[in-house]
């Protein structure tokens, strides 16, 4: 069975010496609570829950799944007791707002914890992770009496939430939708449709289910100007804001799917429902986008969260398993065979695993910062904004596809085994498979950030941060040992603007040049950004090593992984600057015929 330890020291490491994360919390107005005292009792105790309660769950969970019978869903053995679990120890409230009972916390403890529950458990972590973005919906835009009758009982963690997008005909196009939200004489509204793949739409963890619903009013415009957003609960609240009436939503079905297991993705049924408008009619898109921006981040640390945990079982099993000599001769010679990790092939992958997680790591964490500045509003909140807005589809994308194949190499470390269920490398495989689909393709955040974040604006957010890398880069030019990482982080930084002004020139001619180019721009953001932290990372352990550290394999090692990010990794920017100069014309020349031909289908 697959086991897991959260990498306290990596936590540590990047919130307090790439980072600075206590300056940052000086600089907030609730920064105050986030003591080292409560910072250091959040990673310890997070990661026992997520190595002693979630972990030994996760195999069984894959294995067992959730369970359909007439309407109810049964999750797993033992997900309600860690539910229940979770629930006393207050990790809901963490981050809420203290008027309805949360602890105020800055949102970022809530995504280092979030990290450690992704790598242990994927499918349980997804309960609390859907009512966290319903949370955010509802503080942002919901009215001070569905905060007290909906959001409190969400912070306590007896009622869960979703986010109910999907239905059968669409998916990324959600103007399309047709679930209907007729007004009733009492200021409710009808509510029917289907929607489908609604995580945690219905399970046996909560006392009620907050459904946050997308729908259309009778009179609302076509597409997606014309979608509003409502609450509806699984038992409408009683005059004491208990569980009341069953509402008429209810689960048709659940999905027998290639990973996740653990989650119930569920069909919807939305039968005369009762329901709630949050805000104003036709706006619903614009707040969903609160949630979903926040889930988009939370899917990146789900990439992140798996790769951790790949890296971890592969690096176990490569010390390990014996087989075959070094080419340079016996490295064991007591042992009839080399551990795996001497050969260069499996360092290579050990390697990649290990770049993308800690990399990815201080990206992860650099985000939760911009989200910190942004919540708590003042002068730097717009930089922040834009920031988080550039760097929030990089997150989601390049972390998962990063992510899926750090799973894909931890596997194949362990050859044959891998592919066998009870070493549970398969498992983070499948369970990784998802998180390059949901919340926006890999596709649609490839347009979402060339499109509306770059070009759109004219490139400012693009501005603000290739001009934090140049600063770095200029700081660092004279630094003869970092120059095989700075060199090309520098040159690529430039280039990156000018990629993002050939795809401008092209696209005024051809709006296909935009989608041509998206997703290997994105990966090439991915990278650059990724050669940024980890530039970074090599300056602080080459500052500590110098200055004369007890821990020197680990600072080492930073060094070592850099070297490796930017001699094996980094150099895919050059073959996507590549494919991307060559533009949309070999995509876009064959004709639907030609697709076709030599078979019927
Ligand atoms: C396990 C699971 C859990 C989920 N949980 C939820 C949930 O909790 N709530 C919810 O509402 N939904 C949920 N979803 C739905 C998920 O968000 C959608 O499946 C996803 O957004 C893609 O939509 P689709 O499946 O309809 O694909 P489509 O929109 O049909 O897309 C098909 C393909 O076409 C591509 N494509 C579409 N349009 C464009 C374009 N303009 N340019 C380029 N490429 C394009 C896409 O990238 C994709 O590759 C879940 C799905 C799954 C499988």
């Amino acid at each position: 069975m697959p086991t897991y330890k959260a990498p306290l020291r990596d936590i540590r490491f990047v919130m307090d010496e790439i980072l600075d994360f206590p300056a940052h919390y000086a600089q907030l107005p609730n920064g105050e609570e986030a003591s080292p005292e409560i910072i250091g009792a959040i990673l310890e105790e997070g990661a026992k829950f997520a190595e002693e309660v979630l972990t030994p769950l996760n195999q069984s969970g894959d294995t067992e799944g959730c369970q359909y019978n007439d309407g109810e869903v049964t999750t797993p053995k033992g997900f309600k007791e860690a539910y229940k679990q979770f629930v006393e120890g207050g990790w809901p409230s963490m981050t809420q707002d203290p008027n309805y009972g949360g602890q105020g916390l800055p949102q970022s403890l809530g995504m280092v914890l979030n990290e450690m529950i992704c790598s242990s458990n994927l499918s349980w972590g997804m309960y609390p992770g859907l009512s966290h973005g319903a949370m955010d919906a509802l503080q942002h835009h919901g009215t001070e009496e569905q905060k007290q009758t909906y959001l409190s009982k969400m912070i306590e963690g007896s009622w869960t939430g979703t986010m109910c997008l999907t239905e059968p005909h669409c998916g990324t196009d959600l103007g399309l939708i047709r679930t209907k939200a007729e007004p009733q004489a009492d200021g409710s509204f009808s509510i029917s449709g289907t929607k489908i793949f609604i995580s945690a739409g219905e399970h046996d963890m909560s006392d009620n289910i907050v459904h946050l619903v997308l729908a259309k009013l009778p009179d609302a415009p076509e597409g997606s100007k014309g979608i509003s957003l409502f609450i509806v609960p699984k038992f409408t609240p009683d005059a004491n804001g208990e569980p009341g009436e069953r509402n008429g939503v209810q689960c048709g079905s659940i999905e027998h799917k290639m990973g996740i297991h653990g989650n119930s993705t569920c069909v919807m049924n939305f039968d005369d429902a009762k329901g709630y408008i949050i805000g104003e009619p036709n706006k619903g898109l614009s707040y969903m986008f609160v949630m979903m921006n926040a889930a988009r981040i939370g899917v990146g640390i789900q990439g992140l969260g798996l790769t951790e945990v790949a890296y971890q079982n592969s690096l176990a099993y490569a010390r390990d398993r014996l087989q075959m000599r070094s080419l340079n001769g016996p490295q064991a010679p007591e042992k009839p065979a080399d551990p795996i990790i001497v050969h260069p092939d499996v360092r290579r992958m050990l390697l990649t695993q290990k770049a993308f997680a800690e990399g990815g790591r201080a990206l992860i964490y650099y985000t939760a910062q911009l989200i910190d500045q942004v919540s708590a509003g003042g002068e730097d909140a717009k930089d922040a904004d834009d920031l988080l807005g550039l760097l929030t589809p990089i997150v989601k994308a390049f972390l998962t596809e990063a992510g899926f194949e750090s799973t894909n190499q931890g596997l194949q470390c362990f050859g044959g085994h891998g592919f066998i269920h009870e070493w549970g490398m398969e498992q983070f495989v499948r369970d990784s498979r998802i998180t390059l689909l949901y919340e926006g393709t890999t596709g649609i955040q490839a347009l979402d950030l060339l499109g509306r974040k770059i070009l759109m604006n004219q490139g400012e957010s693009l501005r603000k941060f290739t001009k934090q890398v140049h600063k770095f880069c200029q700081a660092e030019e004279g630094n003869e040992e970092l120059t095989a990482l700075i060199a090309p982080l520098a040159k690529a930084n430039k280039e990156w603007g000018d990629i993002t002004m050939q795809i401008g020139m092209k696209a005024m001619q051809n709006r296909d040049e935009v989608g041509a180019a998206s997703v290997d721009y994105l990966m090439y953001s991915g990278y650059v950004t990724l050669g940024y932290f980890w530039a970074k990372a090599a300056k602080v352990a080459q500052d500590a090593l110098a200055a004369g550290t007890t821990e020197e394999a680990f600072y080492k090692g930073k060094l070592a992984t850099a070297q490796f990010y930017f001699s094996k990794l980094f150099p895919r920017t050059q073959a996507l600057a590549a494919t991307i100069a060559q533009g949309g014309d070999s995509l876009m020349a064959m004709d639907d015929e030609q697709f076709g031909a030599g078979f019927e289908i």
